[in-house]
């Protein structure tokens, strides 16, 4: 097969010059290969696999590409580096690798074009097409690679239980592929993974997580969520979520399956955003309700303080796995912890002060919320469904009315600490901060308008509550 159009571009007659130059053969590997027969997707990342040196054939394409980025090498790997225009080029020299059985590091040697695609991980990322003047653009696929394409099957070039030992985060990675491009993972390849799941534990979690977030990202997340599962890889990742597994029965009264209703959760919410941090909330929003769940004979299950016990193991979990600890945690925190708040709010008669305590601890992640919420509607009884989506956009509305006469969103205190020492003439020292909190909670409570001339006013009133005497006078200020 001839594969002329997926590298008619002047990238590939430099390439093909370079390497006539060196008289070494070149192709091109891997994912650029994958894409175009699958989508007809020219990808900006190009894998150049050599027979001989990777690093020389780099350096000289380099020097003919006028505006590349500085070449970086990687000697140790043998492989090189650069970006021309908005396409990232990497050589690598063909490779034979053995493995040994504690680490994902191989003894690495020269080796043959097969040698190389050996090495790869599945037969789709092993296909390669020829760079070279006499066969430019000729498809070499000893593996099968084009036939799994065709028939959407991830299988491993050697034998899995190999494939899968050598280096386990290919397990991710089979899981990753099967989730984003829609493939089924051949049956021997996902036994093997099975039964060499638990050496993911000698991958570092940041490889790990790598391939988790693709599959976080994926248009249906459930479907490579569920693979983990099956494969038993998910123990290893988020044991709590596994935790979450199972209907229990007391005196005939029973809970939803939380794993479930997790996964779905996930998949609700995913059309509706992008943002990677939402969805991990969606997938923690119950994590809290494996530890907290208790039979009561009056009330049946219960899941009490699920939220914050929850928000507590968010904390515990990016850490474990090496996530950004900063915004994004405590953004997802902050999102755990409410995530039952609107629905409590469902209510003909729900007050304002309630409408802006949640204004106000939310802030600005009011609608990824409520993004939340609907997409935790799980129920599959329609009129129900119907009610409760019903519901939430009415709260929605009285939270917008609210927040636009009383602008709680972004809460500034009124009077400042500062004020409050001078007004008084007192120190730092917790006077203060009873004032500050009392302002803003009558301000919630609707006791004063959001607004400093109330603030103030009320500020003189607590100073006579504590016996304080002011300095300056109402009309000072
Ligand atoms: P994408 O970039 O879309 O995720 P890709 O196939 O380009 O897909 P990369 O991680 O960029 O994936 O890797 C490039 C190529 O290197 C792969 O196509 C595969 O041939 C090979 N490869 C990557 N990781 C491994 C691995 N752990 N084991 C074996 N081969 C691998
Ligand atoms: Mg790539």
């Amino acid at each position: 097969m001839k594969l002329k159009k997926a590298i008619d571009h002047k990238i590939f007659e430099i390439v093909s010059e370079a390497a006539a130059e060196l008289n070494q053969q070149v192709f091109v590997v891997g994912g650029y290969v994958r894409d175009f027969l699958l989508k007809d997707e020219k990808k900006k990342d190009i894998d150049f696999v050599t027979v001989g040196s990777g690093i020389e054939l780099a350096k000289r394409v380099h020097s003919k590409m006028e505006g590349a980025s500085k070449l970086s090498v990687f000697k140790r790997y043998g492989t090189a580096m650069f970006v021309w225009e908005d396409t990232e080029l990497e050589f690598v020299g063909a490779r034979r690798e053995s493995y040994s059985e504690d680490s994902r590091k191989p003894f690495v040697e020269d080796g043959s074009l097969e040698d190389d695609q050996k090495r790869r991980d599945f037969t789709i990322n092993a296909l390669a097409i020829a760079v070279n003047k006499e066969n430019f653009g000729e498809l070499l696929d000893p593996f099968g690679g084009i036939s799994d394409l065709k028939n959407k099957i991830i299988r491993t070039p050697l034998s899995p239980d190999i494939t899968y030992s050598d280096d386990p985060l290919r397990m991710m990675r089979a899981i990753r592929f099967a989730a984003q491009l829609n493939f089924t993972i051949e049956e021997n390849s996902f036994q093997s993974i099975i039964k060499n799941a638990e050496r993911i534990e000698i991958v570092s979690k940041e490889r790990v997580m790598d391939e988790f977030q693709k599959i976080m990202m994926t248009d249906k997340p459930s479907v490579g969520l569920k693979l983990l599962d099956d494969a038993g890889l998910m123990k290893f990742i988020l044991p709590e979520l596994v935790a979450l597994k199972g209907i229990e029965e007391m005196e005939g009264q029973t809970h939803k399956d939380n794993f479930y209703h997790t996964l779905e959760v996930v998949d609700n919410i995913s059309p509706n955003t992008d943002n990677i941090w939402l969805r991990w909330a969606a997938l923690l929003h119950d994590i809290g309700k494996a530890p907290t769940k208790r039979y009561d004979k009056n009330i049946g299950w219960t899941f009490h303080s699920h939220e914050f016990v929850g928000s507590k193991m968010v904390y515990k979990i990016f850490k474990r796995l090496k996530l950004p600890m900063g915004q994004a945690m405590k953004y997802v925190q902050k999102i755990v912890m409410l995530s039952s708040r609107p629905i409590a709010l469902i209510d003909e008669n729900v007050t304002d002060a309630a409408l802006r305590r949640l204004l106000f601890d939310a802030g600005e992640d009011i609608e990824d919320l409520f993004t939340l919420c609907k997409a935790d509607i799980t129920t599959k009884n329609e009129r129900k469904q119907f009610r409760f989506k019903k519901n939430f956009n009415l709260v929605e509305q009285k939270l917008k009315e609210v927040e636009q006469r009383d602008r709680i969103r972004d809460f500034q205190p009124p009077v400042s600490g500062d004020e409050i020492m001078e007004t008084f003439g007192i120190g730092p020292g917790k006077e203060i901060g009873i004032i500050k909190s009392a302002i803003k909670e009558a301000i919630l409570e609707g006791e004063i308008k959001n607004e400093r001339e109330s603030a103030l006013n009320y500020m003189f009133e607590l100073g006579k509550k504590l016996y304080l005497t002011p300095k300056l006078k109402r009309s000072d200020l």
